[in-house]
C-alpha cells in the first residue's frame, strides 16, 4: 500500500497461490482469482466454490471499495485524510468520515496497547525521514530535526472524536495509518465477500493476506518470505486467519552505506534497528497488521512482552542474524523449508 503509506508488503509470498491460480486459469470450473494494483500494492482475490459471475460480483465490490478507500486514508496526497490532518495541525476541528474515525479508535486501542510502539500520529516524522513519497528520498533527516519533532511527540490520545468532528491538543500530529490500514481493508473486504455469499476465499495484500473456508479439499496455503531472500517456510491459513508480516526491508534507501527504513521507532524517532522482519497470525487482520509494525519495532529485547500486551501468541520474529525467535503457538504450525537455528520462547 505505498500510496497510503503501506507499500508493498512481499514479506509473504505468494508463489504456491500463484501455482493454484495458474491451475485454475487452465480450468474453468477451478477458484475465480481476480488482481488490481491499488494502495501501491498488488492485491489479489481468489474466490472458490462459486460459479465465476457470481464470485467476480463479489470480488468487484470489494475492488470499487478499495478505489475509494484509497484516496480516502491517502497519508500525503488529496482526500479525506490530508484534509482532516491540514485542518487539525492549523489548530481548528474536523468533520471526518466513519472509517477514518474507526481507524482513530482503534489506532488510539493500539498505540496504548502497544506502550506507544504502534503510533500512527507520527506522520510528520515518517515524512522528514522521506517516506511521504512515492519513491522514498534518499537522505535522512538532521539529528536537530529529529529532537525538533520528539520534543513534541504527537500520540493518538491527543485525538478526540466527538459525533463525527475531530479535534487534536496536539498541532504536530498527522495521522499516517500506513501500520494499520491494510490490514483494516483485508477485514472489511472478506466481511463483504461473506455478505455476498462466499465461503472460500483468500484476500492477499502484497502478501498479507487473510482466508477463509479452503481451496477445495486443500486448506490455502502461503510461504514466508526469508529477509535475506528466496522462501523461509510455509503456512496453512486457518479458518479466517490473517497472517501479516513486518519487513525492514520492505521500503527503505542507502545514504553513505547505511539502510534506512520506513518503520520509526517513536521512542527514539529513528527507523526502528532491532529485527529483520516479524509475521503474526490473528484473525483480527486489523490488529495483525498493527502488532506486526509494533513487534519489529519491540525488536529481540521487547517482542515477547509486547506481543502479549496486544493479544499476539503466533508470532516469528527473525532477527538480524538470521536466527528465528518464535511462540511455541507459532512453532507448532510453521514448515521451516530449511534448517535454521531456531530459539522457541
Ligand atoms: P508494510 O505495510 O510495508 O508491510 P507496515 O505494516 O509495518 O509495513 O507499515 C509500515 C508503515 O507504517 C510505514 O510506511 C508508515 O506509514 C507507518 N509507520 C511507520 N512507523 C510507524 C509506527 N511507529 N507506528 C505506526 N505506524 C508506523
Ligand atoms: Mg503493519
Amino acid at each position: 500500500m505505498r500510496s497510503i503509506g503501506l507499500r508493498t508488503s512481499v514479506a509473504v509470498l505468494t508463489l504456491l497461490l500463484a501455482v493454484l491460480f495458474l491451475a485454475a486459469c487452465n480450468n474453468p470450473a477451478g477458484p475465480y482469482q481476480a488482481s488490481e494494483y491499488i494502495f501501491g500494492t498488488r492485491i489479489d482475490i481468489e474466490i472458490s466454490g462459486l460459479p465465476p459471475d457470481r464470485a467476480r460480483a463479489a470480488a468487484d465490490q470489494v475492488f470499487a471499495f478499495y478505489r475509494q478507500l484509497h484516496s480516502e486514508l491517502h497519508a500525503w496526497q488529496p482526500g479525506a485524510l490530508m484534509t482532516l490532518n491540514q485542518t487539525l495541525a492549523a489548530g481548528k476541528p474536523a468533520r471526518t468520515t466513519p472509517h477514518i474515525r474507526e481507524l482513530i479508535r482503534l489506532s488510539q486501542q493500539y498505540e496504548a496497547a502497544s506502550g506507544g510502539l504502534f503510533n500512527p500520529a507520527i506522520g510528520k516524522l515518517i515524512a522528514l525521514w522521506g517516506f511521504h513519497n512515492d519513491e522514498p528520498q534518499a537522505q535522512p533527516p538532521s539529528a536537530a530535526q529529529v529532537k525538533d519533532f520528539m520534543a513534541q511527540l504527537p500520540h493518538m490520545s491527543d485525538y478526540h472524536i466527538e459525533g463525527d468532528t475531530v479535534t487534536s491538543d496536539n498541532r504536530n500530529g498527522w495521522l499516517d495509518f500506513g501500520g494499520i490500514a491494510k490490514g483494516w481493508a483485508v477485514d472489511r473486504g472478506m466481511e463483504m465477500l461473506r455478505r455476498a455469499g462466499v465461503k472460500n476465499a483468500i484476500i492477499n495484500a502484497g502478501g498479507d493476506l487473510k482466508g477463509i473456508g479452503s481451496h477445495g479439499d486443500r486448506p490455502w496455503r502461503v510461504g514466508v518470505r526469508d529477509p535475506q531472500g528466496g522462501v523461509l517456510a510455509a503456512l496453512e491459513v486457518g479458518e479466517n486467519e490473517a497472517i501479516f508480516t513486518s519487513g525492514n526491508y520492505e521500503r527503505f534507501y542507502q545514504w553513505h552505506g547505511k539502510r534506512f527504513h520506513h518503520i520509526i521507532d517513536p521512542r527514539s524517532g529513528y527507523p526502528a534497528q532491532l529485527s529483520s522482519s516479524v509475521t503474526v497470525i490473528s484473525q483480527n487482520s486489523t490488529l495483525a497488521d498493527a502488532a506486526a509494525t509494533a513487534l519489529l519495532i519491540a525488536g529481540v529485547q521487547d517482542w515477547q512482552r509486547t506481543a502479549a500486551d496486544m493479544g499476539m501468541n503466533t508470532v516469528l520474529v527473525v532477527a538480524r542474524d538470521g536466527s528465528l525467535l518464535m511462540t511455541p503457538a507459532m512453532k507448532k504450525r510453521l514448515q521451516l523449508l530449511d534448517q535454521k537455528p531456531v530459539k522457541t520462547h
